[in-house]
């Protein structure tokens, strides 16, 4: 950082989980310069995975998912700029604009600026999608016992959506264009377990749809079938907000590129969360989840701080739907092994050719599989050649692989 610049602030552009970790990680490392926090909603930084749950269900409000209040980030002297987003962006000048025309200096600047819900052409009233807490408390209102509601999308917003709905009362319908549940992120033997709950809590989820039209009061597909409906909720993938960074000239693939250090191809930026886009076992690829936040935000902020280590952290997410938990770590490899539980949940276990620990999927009734997906996360740190068998041996605690 040359002098002139060291008085200008670092700033961080989005107030989401990324973003708002990043801040208060600065602040709990000992950064004591002006520390500028930026975002286009209203709120304080908040965690998204209760949208879809407790906040849909009006079990959990704003406050309980938000990262900190507002008292405590003006005694930590963050200052925060909300509903005010950053149009422009001159790396050669480092300095950014604000919508309400202001040019503000930076002495280094974090991109956190996430992804948008993934929008069919045409804007309808009585479709909703759902990305922020004031799109889940619209949502919330829509739905009432004996809505009938189509769900666009079997993935995980379609999904939890459909099971929050479902505990609301309301008649739910998921139509998923792909062959099965959460294809793209889900083994088989998951999407299909995921498909017999929903079944069994009485939504109707049909596989291989292709949607024609929404209409005011019900849904056309295309091999003419008509769906009656009051609402329509649509969850067909998020759009990571790049613009910002494309228009400014810094390279852009699915989400802004980063090195190891999270670094943009500008040096005095960098990048974190869902927007970035960074190596992942050789591939670049971008993670959208809280996990990734979470690393990604505290390690953009170490990163800032000139202590440029490689980010290493291990992917992973969560779902809960119904009373039934789903948990993934790792990587998925061809090498699977899987272990039916007592409650005729399983873990999938990935390894590589050594027997080593890559990855695991756990599916289970309640939360009882985190408490295995954090031993599996122990073994895959061990790096220990692991039997086949005693895998598979659910009579085996995880425990026990561990002490070798
Ligand atoms: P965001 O949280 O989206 O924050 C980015 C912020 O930047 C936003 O406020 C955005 O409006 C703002 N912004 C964008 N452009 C600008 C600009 N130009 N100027 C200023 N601000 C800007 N993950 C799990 O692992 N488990 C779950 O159970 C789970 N549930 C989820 C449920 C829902 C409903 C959703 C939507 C997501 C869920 N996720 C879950 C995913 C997880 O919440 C995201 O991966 C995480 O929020 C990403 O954080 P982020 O900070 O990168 O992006
Ligand atoms: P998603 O997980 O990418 O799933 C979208 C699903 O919709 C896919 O199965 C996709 O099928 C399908 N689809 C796409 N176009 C369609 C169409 N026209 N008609 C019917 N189906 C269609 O995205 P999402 O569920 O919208 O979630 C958005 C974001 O929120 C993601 O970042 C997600 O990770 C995050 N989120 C995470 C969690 C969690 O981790 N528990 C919970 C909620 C939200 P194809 O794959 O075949 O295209």
């Amino acid at each position: 950082m040359s002098e002139a610049l060291a008085s200008h602030a670092l700033i961080i552009v989005g107030a989401g989980h990324a973003g708002g970790r990043a801040a208060l990680t600065l602040r709990e490392e000992g950064y004591a310069g002006r520390l500028i926090l930026i975002g286009d909603e209203p709120h304080l930084p908040y965690e998204r995975p209760p949208l879809s749950k407790g906040v849909l269900q009006g079990t959990a409000d704003l406050a309980g998912c938000s990262l900190c209040d507002s008292v405590r980030l003006a005694e930590l002297g963050i200052e925060h700029i909300a509903g005010n987003p950053v149009t422009h962006l001159d790396p050669q000048h480092h300095r950014l604009q604000l919508n309400d025309g202001q040019w503000l200096p930076y002495a280094g600047l974090l991109l956190a600026t996430g992804g948008r819900a993934r929008r069919l052409p045409q804007e309808q009233a009585h479709v909703l999608y759902l990305r922020t807490h004031d799109e889940a408390l619209a949502l919330r209102s829509a739905l009432q016992p004996g809505t009938r509601l189509v769900v666009v999308g079997g993935g995980f917003i379609g999904l939890e959506v459909a099971a929050t709905a479902r505990g609301l009362g309301c008649e739910v319908t998921v139509l998923e264009a792909g062959p099965r549940l959460a294809g793209r992120v889900l083994p088989p033997v998951i999407s299909q377990a995921l498909l017999e709950l929903h079944r069994q809590h009485g939504v109707d989820v049909r596989l291989n749809v292709t949607l024609e039209s929404i209409q005011a009061d019900a849904v056309l597909l295309a091999d003419g079938q008509r769906l009656p409906c009051d609402r329509v909720v649509v969850g067909i993938g998020m759009q990571p907000n790049v613009e910002l960074a494309t228009a400014a000239g810094l390279d852009v693939g699915q989400g802004i590129r980063v090195d190891a250090q999270l670094r943009t191809s500008a040096p005095d930026i960098y990048a974190a969360g869902d927007v970035c886009e960074f190596r992942l076992g050789g591939l670049y690829q971008r993670q959208e989840t809280w996990r990734n936040a979470e690393a990604q935000g505290r390690h953009a902020a170490l990163s800032l701080l000139g202590r440029e280590a490689p980010f290493e952290a291990l992917p992973g997410f969560w779902s809960d739907q119904y009373d039934w938990g789903l948990q993934t770590v790792g990587v998925i490899t061809p090498l699977t092994v899987s272990r039916t539980l007592p409650d005729g949940g399983l873990l999938l276990f990935y390894l590589d050719a050594d027997r080593h620990l890559q990855g695991a999927c756990g599916w289970a009734r309640g939360n009882s599989v985190a408490k295995d997906i954090k031993l599996c996360e122990r073994l895959i740190s061990a790096r220990l050649p692991l039997d086949i068998a005693s895998l598979a041996n659910p009579e085996l605690s995880l425990k026990q692989l561990l002490r070798g």
